[in-house]
């Protein structure tokens, strides 16, 4: 006999179950409300799922051109250049994608190769390290500053090299709902200018944004969306994560690249699906009406736990509520989260995941997109504490 090298050598060794399926799992074992993974608990509008039924009625159930339906690009790229100034080519500049998190996956494995250093901003979603690592990058993490988590450009500048390939962004911010703003975009810019550093942004809450903020998106910022692959998703858009439809929007030249990718990746999204949101597109009240219905659930929620003994500051955007423990225990955040689920039946995800360190604040993280009476019942026991 020969001798194999042993066949199983995991790429991705200290990886385990992300903590969304975690959180759920454990909530659903102790049924517990669960306010852990972001998803709604109240259905998309009926009319999208009828417009589903009826392209599906219609036959349309084969592939999709690789890129995505045309219809769909084109009125991404109307959208586009109606909210951020932008034009981008439906033909060359857009793909639909089976969610954000394959468009950025795809983007990550089109552009780094071996040792390039990728900065992410911590605490940080937690698809982007692994998409790195398995394509042999290195990612290099910036801790985003307390208490706004906010970005400290002069330490960005200074982690900066030759072998800096890229930066990932995310605003609205996974977890902690900061917001950049457009001084961010324009050090942003400052910093990248005569480099080349290519940017994802990743914009999944762009319409989940309050208090009369403006998402700046890079698409609003042309020496920005020249280098950059701009991810969304309607997954959060239309309340329906679970359709896992998103989109790419990024120049001819990057985009060609993302395409040699995305066909061997899923090669196309599904098709009824595709041709229902983009006749739902076309009703702008239907995403424009977003960080309106969302800041009442925010507000709706915060105003019920400001009677508990956790302290925060009100989310800018995304449907993310961060709530700090610190004068109730002095628990690590992941036990405490642990024992909220199972002692006390509310679920939520500690914010120290989101770290490499496992940065304990003693901050969880509660999503209310979910009914009133759902948020309700979690405040009460919140409130209990
Ligand atoms: N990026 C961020 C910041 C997210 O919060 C999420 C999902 N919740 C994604 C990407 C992935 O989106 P999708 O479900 O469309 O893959
Ligand atoms: N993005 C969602 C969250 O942050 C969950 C996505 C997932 O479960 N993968 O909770």
């Amino acid at each position: 006999m020969p001798q194999f090298p042993n066949a199983i050598h995991s790429k991705l060794p200290l990886v385990g179950t992300t903590i969304f399926t975690v959180m759920s799992r454990l909530a659903a074992e102790h049924n517990a409300i669960n306010l852990s993974q972001g998803f709604p608990d109240f259905n998309c509008d009926k009319a999208l799922i009828e417009l589903v039924n009826k392209y599906m009625k219609a036959g349309s159930n084969q592939y999709s051109p690789m890129a995505g339906a045309i219809a769909l690009r084109e009125i991404i790229a109307e959208k586009t250049e109606n909210l951020y100034g932008t034009q981008y080519n439906p033909d060359s500049e857009i793909t639909i994608t089976s969610g954000a998190t394959q468009a950025i996956y795809t983007a990550i494995t089109a552009m780094i190769e071996e040792d390039d250093e990728v900065l992410i901003f911590e605490p940080a979603y937690d698809c982007y390290q692994p998409a790195i690592e398995l394509n042999y990058g290195k990612t290099i993490y910036v801790q985003l500053k307390v208490p706004h988590y906010t970005i400290d450009w002069k330490e960005v500048k200074k982690l900066i090299n030759h072998r800096t390939k890229m930066i990932i962004i995310n605003t609205p911010h996974n977890p902690t709902g900061a917001v950049m703003t457009a001084d961010d975009m324009r050090e942003l810019e400052k910093i990248t200018a005569g480099t080349g550093i290519i940017i994802i942004s990743d914009e999944v809450y762009e319409h989940i944004i309050f208090d009369n903020r403006q998402h700046q998106s890079v698409a609003r910022f042309p020496k920005l969306a020249e280098r950059s692959f701009i991810i969304s998703s309607f997954g959060k858009t239309f309340h329906a994560t679970g359709w896992k439809v998103g989109y790419c929007i990024a120049p001819q030249n990057l985009m060609a690249e993302f395409r040699k990718v995305h066909q061997f990746l899923v090669f196309a999204v599904n098709t009824p699906m595709q041709l229902a949101i983009a006749e739902y597109l076309k009703e702008k009240e239907n995403y424009l009406s977003l960080g309106n219905f969302y800041q009442k659930k925010r507000d709706y929620f915060n105003q019920l736990i400001s009677q508990s003994k956790f302290t925060f500051d009100n989310s800018a955007g995304t449907y993310f509520q961060l709530l700090r423990y610190g004068s109730i225990s002095n628990e690590k955040d992941s036990d405490y989260a642990i024992r909220l689920v199972k002692e006390l039946g509310v679920a939520s995800v500690p914010v120290s995941v989101f770290y490499h360190k496992a940065i304990d604040e003693k901050v969880l993280r509660f999503c209310f997109a979910k009914k009133e009476e759902t948020l309700e019942k979690a405040a009460a026991i919140l409130c209990k504490i």
